[in-house]
């Protein structure tokens, strides 16, 4: 494999390029931007057919050695990717050649394990080389917080708080978080999801919390990034006849992190014919590719498909990167991306709650298959594209859409429409026996900084 070492810029074009390591452990830029790498990885014809007698972490090596080069070596880059990805990843044929990726295996049956798991042990891997202790502080509203926790527990050099807004995620989701202990700590804030944002932020800058070694595992940072292109190789190579069936991804899509895995992909050769990006209401996205104009939506619309309740998605700047457009932290579009090629290769769709339950219960009358809201997004946002492009729906058009969670994370919205009850796999069924442990804080940054300083002052 060619060793060319990639570095990292900031899409603010305004900080120093910085390695992989320097990239991974600061997460946002000194400009505020995202790090994104200067130039991405080519692999050739041969080699990504290569990919279909390979499993998961040997495929997963394959990818993310050529974005990390010597900086981890490689022998313990395969051990960490067979550590971390030691589940199921089945895809499921619902009729002809579409199919159901489903990235629900993980231990918090999240597609967000993924990345989350793969992070964990990256940013383990550099600080116990450097013998350093890391506290890594991150705010949740439900989903992010959990894949975190279980990703980062046990590590040796890193702590872990999460804030959560106490009355605003589901009984599931807090225990998934809250029955670990050992280096997870917990803190429910009598608060909304903004407040913890903002506990966070202030923490990070805070004189006072100096000593302590900070950083953020958000899904800004480039290592909650690159593992998500690995599944799009993965399935593809498990389904495809040979490198020119190219295949069709719909993405159910918030804050856009998953879509630019897949973006990489085919930046890096995957055989891709189109991106189908399918939002939930908050359709700023769909609404942007068809009228050239941004606008951020703000609050953001209430969906059943809560993951994707996202007014202005975090990566969007680095799509507009990938364009060779600059996008601010603010969401103001500094350069104008390349909008032809944008359309060329993403089809955006927005899917309403209604056609979302619609879908739930039409996939499972009709095939047997139980998706859950985000899933459904999907899946109904791929029908639409192939209703309107009649000539890629043809029989042997190979798609791929992606199911981000296990419908057992969804129960009420599940019986709501089909009058059943998903049947919960072992990791969230295990969640239910243990015990619970987390503090409760107010809503106010003092409190909360002195808390700080009484558990991890150096
Ligand atoms: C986070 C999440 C999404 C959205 O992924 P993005 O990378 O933010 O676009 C979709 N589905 C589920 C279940 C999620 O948890």
């Amino acid at each position: 494999m060619a060793e060319e070492k990639v570095r990292y810029y900031s899409t603010n074009l305004n900080s120093p390029e910085v390695s992989f390591r320097e990239a991974l452990l600061q997460g946002l830029a000194p400009d505020r931007g995202l790090y994104f790498p200067v130039t991405i990885p080519k692999i050739d014809k041969n080699e990504v057919e290569s990919f279909r007698s390979l499993n998961y972490s040997e495929i997963a090596f394959n990818i993310l050695s050529r974005f990390i080069g010597d900086e981890v070596n490689h022998g313990d880059l395969e051990k960490l990717c067979r550590d971390a990805y030691n589940f199921e990843i089945p895809v499921e044929r619902i009729e002809k050649r579409k199919y159901i990726l489903r990235l629900d295996r993980g231990p918090t049956a999240s597609f967000k394990d993924f990345a989350a798991r793969m992070m964990g042990r990256l940013m383990q891997y550099f600080t116990e080389a450097e013998n350093r202790e890391l506290v890594i502080l991150t705010a949740t509203s439900g989903d992010t917080g959990s894949a975190v926790a279980n990703a980062f527990y046990g590590l040796e050099n890193i702590k872990v708080i999460i804030l959560y807004p106490a009355s605003e995620v589901t009984d599931m989701q807090r225990k998934q978080m809250t029955t670990l202990g050992r280096n997870i700590q917990v803190v429910a804030v009598k608060g909304k999801f903004d407040d913890c944002q903002r506990m966070v932020k202030k923490a990070f800058t805070d004189p006072e919390l100096e000593t302590i070694n900070f950083s953020s595992a958000n899904s800004i940072n480039i290592g909650r990034l690159l593992p998500q292109s690995v599944y799009y190789f993965w399935s593809w190579s498990r389904l495809a006849k040979d490198y020119y069936d190219q295949a069709v991804f719909s993405v159910p899509s918030g804050n856009f992190g998953n879509l630019m895995g897949g973006i990489i992909a085919r930046e890096m050769g995957l055989p891709v014919r189109q991106f189908v990006v399918s939002t939930n209401e908050n359709d700023e996205f769909p609404v942007y590719l068809d009228s050239g104009k941004y606008k951020i939506l703000n609050p953001s619309r209430n969906c059943i498909s809560s993951a994707m309740n996202v007014g202005h998605p975090s990566n969007m700047a680095r799509i507009f990167a990938v364009y060779g457009g600059v996008m601010n932290e603010a969401g103001e579009v500094i350069k104008e991306p390349d909008l032809k090629k944008m359309r060329s290769e993403m089809y955006a769709v927005s899917v309403s709650d209604k056609q979302t339950k619609e879908t739930i219960m039409d996939c499972y009358r009709r095939y047997g298959v139980l998706l859950e809201p985000h899933g459904a997004v999907a899946w109904r946002g791929l029908t639409i594209f192939l209703n309107e492009l009649k000539d890629t729906a043809d029989d042997n058009q190979l798609c791929i859409s992606l199911e981000t969670a296990h419908p057992a994370k969804f129960p009420s919205e599940i019986e709501e429409v089909l009058n059943i009850k998903p049947d919960v796999p072992e990791p969230l069924k295990a969640v239910e026996q243990k015990q619970e442990e987390y503090v409760i804080l107010e809503n106010d940054y003092d409190i909360f900084r002195d808390f700080i300083l009484s558990k991890y002052k150096l």
